[in-house]
């Protein structure tokens, strides 16, 4: 196995057009895991570790650009309050240990259903941006996940950083787990409240081949928020919306009996996690979002 050790950018954009079956390293916590067991044995590694850019963010006007390695830690420590959704889903991941290494570049490049920072990136809204030596194109986070554990990307191309809208308003993400910590998740749901644009964005992971958004759910509840009037009256939403909202995302879902949990009970907790994360995000959106907006 040869290991390209780019010292910058266009030297990584270079290698991998010389070498498209080449595998980026950057936390290694995924890849290491494959080549210790024998599941990868790739010609060629590409060490993004030297490129130290992969590690900053920009806080812009409407989005945070996030470098591809930047670690979960640092979203946790720096970006709560423009991306609470992607920080609150970072703090669920692994140990300590592995929030020092590991990244969103990383969990986008393996795309496994079961990945975290997945349902938050579609909850919030984000766009990938992908870097070949032929150019660069942005991918709408809706458009990246292909199948089980296989993403939009060309054999060429890196990720550079990924675009998440900032947040306008409350965001929560849920996870089951079969302990606290050191877990894949069971299933996940991330949700974010957009009172800009007065619609509300779902993530679901863990079960569907890949990650996926309840598109019909977030249909439904826009369409009830906006009829009922409740973006402006903030009145409590009804037990009958929350429990359609809850049955529709449980219906979203396609997943699959395994190890870790039944297809039956996944399809239950999505529901159960729906309803939770709607009740606490709306209860933020009355109590605080609301009075910043009249202040605005
Ligand atoms: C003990 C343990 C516990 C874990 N627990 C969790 C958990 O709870 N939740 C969770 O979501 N994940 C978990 N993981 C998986 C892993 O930590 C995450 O997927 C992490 O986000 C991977 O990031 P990384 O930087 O280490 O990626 P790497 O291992 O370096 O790379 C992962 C994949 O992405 C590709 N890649 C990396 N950077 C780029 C780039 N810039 N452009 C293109 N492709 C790129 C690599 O080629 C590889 O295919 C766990 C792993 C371990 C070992």
């Amino acid at each position: 196995m040869d290991f390209l050790r780019p010292a910058s950018w266009e030297e990584a954009l270079a290698a991998k057009a010389e070498h498209p079956t080449a595998v980026p390293i950057a936390g290694g916590t995924d890849v290491m895991v494959e080549i210790n067991f024998d599941h990868r044995r790739p010609e060629y590694l590409l060490d993004l570790n030297r490129i130290g850019e992969l590690s900053e963010w920009e806080v812009g006007q409407e989005s945070v650009r996030l470098g591809a390695s930047v670690p979960y830690s640092s979203i946790m420590e720096h970006l709560r309050a423009e991306l609470p959704g992607l920080a609150l889903a970072s703090h669920t991941v692994a140990s300590p240990q592995i929030r020092n290494r590991g990244g969103v570049g990383g969990n986008l490049g393996t795309a496994s259903p079961a990945g975290d920072a997945h349902p938050a990136l579609l909850a919030a809204d984000c766009e990938v941006e992908a870097e070949s030596v032929r150019g660069t194109r942005l991918i709408p986070i809706d458009a990246f996940y292909t199948g089980v554990k296989r993403n939009a990307l060309e054999p060429d191309e890196l990720i550079r950083a990924v675009h998440i809208r900032k947040a306008d308003g409350p965001q929560q993400y849920s996870k089951v787990g079969t302990r606290n910590a050191m877990v894949i998740a069971v299933c996940a749901f991330g949700i974010a409240l957009h009172p800009e644009t007065r619609t509300v964005r779902t993530g679901i992971g863990s079960a569907a081949p890949t990650p996926i958004r309840a598109k019909e759910a977030e249909e439904f509840l826009n369409a009830a928020l906006e009829e009922g009037g409740f973006w402006e009256n903030g009145k409590i939403i009804t037990p009958a919306i929350a429990q359609q909202f809850a049955a529709l995302a449980s219906g979203a879902c396609n997943p699959i009996d395994d190890v870790r949990g039944t297809a039956r009970y996944r399809r239950h907790a999505v529901g159960i996690m729906a309803r939770r994360t709607l009740g606490w995000t709306w209860e933020q959106y009355r109590g605080v979002g609301r009075t910043l907006e009249g202040a605005a």
